[in-house]
This record gives structure tokens, C-alpha cells and sequence, in this order.
């Protein structure tokens, strides 16, 4: 029988058991060095419906993820205000100009480009996140955190640890200002509830009621706050 997707088999002798793993649209098949062909076919055959679901999966969010090109042309989100890329040579500075985001870089190459505006939005979350901060800590009366960050996560928006610091991850610069503000609360939250009991939600909820809007908001647009 046919599978409807191409694989690559890869055959290793300390592999026991065969594995399929998907990336970048492809389907690796590692197996025993020992295993057939035919054998294998029949694994993958039982697995088929996950394979494709996952395919269907990278496929969609591959289309969903704004390709940059970091040049003229680009469009780059700033608290959810949309902002055409220009770029100039010059000593580095980044600015929001109309509704242009212009770089100034010494690098006008797409790395060069991509780098500077990287470092922008980090600067910018530093002072933004730690602005908002100052306003939100006393709504929810609790205490200022002992440090405020700005960091790359994989998976999260924010981290809030028993010490007190909180971290932010610098795509949400790139989000609307409401779903940025929930994010803070619930982080500021965490200081005086480490958990996500109902005391945890109530408390967010005193400040954010509609937090639930945002976090299905970043569920569907997460994956754009990022390059
Ligand atoms: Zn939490």
C-alpha cells in the first residue's frame, strides 16, 4: 500500500525502536538496523492519520508566520499598530515615524536589519513593561516585583519567580496593548498568589476582566509575535 506523503528511511544500529519524527514539512523514519523495509511500511502505516495531522499542522502554521524579508516592504507590529519598514544607512537608531518604523542601521542587510530591530523591541518592552508596571502594581496592591526583564521564550508570554522577578517575552511588544496590560496583571498577580488558584483569578480579574479575551487572542495571533 501507498502512503500520501514521501519519507526517508534511516536505518541505525543502536536505534531499538522505530521513530517518526516531522520537521520543515519532511517525514524521517529512524529505524533498527535490522527492521525491513515491509515492517517498517506497517508502522507507519498505523500512524498514518497522526503523520498527516501533523503535516496539515506545520503546513498552516508555516502560511499563518509573516515571512520577513527585512527590507523595504515588511510590516512590523508595535502594540498592535501596524508600521511599514524603512531602512537607511547611518548610526543605528530605530524610530516609529507616521506609520513607518524606520531603521537606521550601519548593516543594511536583512541580519543587520532583523538585529537592530530585535534590540529595539527589547529596549522598548524593558521601559514599556516596566512603565506599566509602576501603574498596575498598586491596582492589585501588591508589591513592586524585585526585577523586571526582557527575554526570549519559546512558549511563554511571562514568568514570575518566588524571589519576585518577572520576565517578559519582547514579541509582545508586537501585540495590542490590552492583551500586553493582561499579561503584566496576571504576572504582577503571581506576587501575591504563586499559583493559579480561584484567589489567583479573582485577583487578576479585579483589574483585567476580560482576560480571557486576550489569552485566546494570543492562542490564535502568538505565533506572529516573533521573527
Ligand atoms: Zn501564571
Amino acid at each position: 500500500m501507498k502512503l500520501p506523503f514521501p519519507y526517508t528511511l534511516k536505518r541505525s544500529a543502536r536505534r531499538k525502536r522505530l521513530a517518526i519524527t516531522i520537521a520543515d514539512g519532511k517525514v524521517v523514519v529512524a529505524i533498527p538496523a535490522k527492521m525491513s523495509a515491509k515492517q517498517a511500511l506497517a508502522f507507519i502505516q498505523e500512524k498514518r492519520g497522526w503523520v498527516e495531522e501533523k503535516l496539515a499542522w506545520q503546513l498552516e502554521k508555516k502560511a499563518q508566520t509573516p515571512a520577513f524579508t527585512f527590507q523595504e516592504g515588511d510590516q512590523f507590529s508595535y502594540l498592535g499598530e501596524r508600521y511599514g519598514l524603512q531602512v537607511e544607512l547611518g548610526s543605528e537608531d530605530v524610530a516609529l515615524v507616521g506609520n513607518m518604523i524606520k531603521v537606521v542601521t550601519t548593516n543594511d542587510e536583512p541580519q543587520g536589519v532583523r538585529q537592530r530591530l530585535l534590540h529595539w523591541y527589547y529596549h522598548r518592552a524593558q521601559a514599556y513593561m516596566t512603565q506599566r508596571i509602576a501603574y498596575f502594581s498598586p491596582c492589585l496592591g501588591v508589591p513592586s516585583p524585585s526585577f523586571v526583564g526582557v527575554k526570549h521564550y519559546k512558549s511563554r508570554w511571562g514568568v514570575c519567580y518566588e524571589d519576585g522577578r518577572i520576565f517578559f517575552h519582547w514579541g509582545l511588544m508586537m501585540a495590542p496593548a490590552w492583551v500586553v496590560d493582561d499579561v503584566i496583571v496576571h504576572e504582577l498577580a503571581h506576587l501575591q498568589h504563586m499559583n493559579h488558584s480561584k484567589d489567583f483569578w479573582a485577583l487578576v480579574a479585579t483589574v483585567s476582566p476580560d482576560y480571557k479575551a486576550s489569552t485566546q487572542w494570543l492562542k490564535e495571533h502568538g505565533s506572529f509575535l516573533n521573527f
